[in-house]
């Protein structure tokens, strides 16, 4: 039995692969993209979230250890071990753990409680992050006992693993969301923190035994540029594969004040540019969403 860490178990998600599915989001990220609005996706160790406008002062968390010792509203961040003691006591939620280690079974478990569902709507469960894949061991496990029960899978990766981690899946993987963020190697360090050189490499290995949707998130000032060139690339490459388009966000903002962390925002795309980006892809022969 393998264990993953986990940060959410998403139920009714219908962004995440075909029907209505539930999302079982891994914790642990090798990237480090700069618009992502799951920071707490990021770390592979368990993290608090901390919200002081939802504290009411209470003080059961108060003297637990100590990086609660000076208020209910202070928080010692350096002094926090994650044990999850003071989110279990807090009554409003302002203090939240992001990350437990659950058994692939368990976690089976949980997802199944929506199998009708899934079966009415076509949908199924999705693996995310994070990147699953960095927890290849359970991320398999899960998917195993998944297929067994006839539940259709997905698995949402950044790419930027050893192959050997897809083959590990592949079996038990209907379907894949693959994340393409630029094209130019320079520049992809740049948003993301590391080289685009393997994320290349497993993505046309993946298409001819899997079909694919490559998401491509857009940022204005980041890396819309790279659409003519991601375009080119992706009408180069053979197998089942379609876009989808993600504009950018700042939704996951107070995520990173709870996290105690520097949020920076950047302007999302227009419509316009959004349609001007769909019809590079289109003019090329690939199918294309946002
Ligand atoms: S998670 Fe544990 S160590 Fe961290 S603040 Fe809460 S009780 Fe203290
Ligand atoms: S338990 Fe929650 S509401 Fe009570 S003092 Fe602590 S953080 Fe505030």
């Amino acid at each position: 039995m393998s264990k993953a860490t986990i940060f959410d178990i998403q139920r009714l998600s219908l962004h995440d692969g075909p029907g209505a599915r539930t999302t079982v989001f891994f914790k642990g990220c090798g990237l480090r993209c700069a618009w992502c609005h799951n920071p707490e996706s990021q770390h592979m160790e368990p993290e608090i979230l901390f919200d002081a406008t939802k504290c009411i002062g209470c003080g059961a968390c108060v003297g637990l250890c100590a990086a609660r010792t000076a208020g209910p509203t202070q928080f010692d961040r350096t002094k926090c071990f994650a044990c999850g003691k003071c989110a279990q006591r807090c009554p409003t939620g302002a203090l939240q753990l992001a990350g437990q280690r659950l058994e692939a079974a368990e976690i089976a478990h949980i997802a199944l409680r929506d199998r009708q569902l899934f079966h009415i709507s076509g949908g199924g469960v999705t693996l995310s992050g994070g990147e699953p894949l960095l927890q290849v061991e359970a991320a398999a496990e899960l998917l195993h006992i998944l297929r067994a029960e006839g539940v259709h899978t997905a698995v949402d990766t950044a790419g930027d693993v050893p192959w050997e981690c897809f083959d590990a899946v592949l079996e038990d993987t209907d379907l894949f969301l693959y994340d393409i963020k630029a094209m130019d190697a320079a520049l992809h360090r740049r948003v993301t923190g590391v080289d685009n050189a393997r994320i290349l490499q497993n993505l046309p290995r993946l298409l001819r035994v899997r079909p694919v949707v490559v998401r491509v998130p857009l940022v204005a000032k980041l890396n819309l540029g790279q659409v003519k060139a991601i375009a080119q690339y992706l009408s180069s490459l053979t197998g089942e594969l379609r876009v989808e388009l993600l504009k950018y966000h700042a939704l996951g903002k107070g995520k990173y004040v709870r996290l105690g962390r520097q949020f920076v925002e950047y302007a999302p795309p227009t419509d316009a540019q959004m349609r001007v980006a769909a019809a590079e892809f289109e003019r090329r022969g690939v199918e294309v969403a946002f």
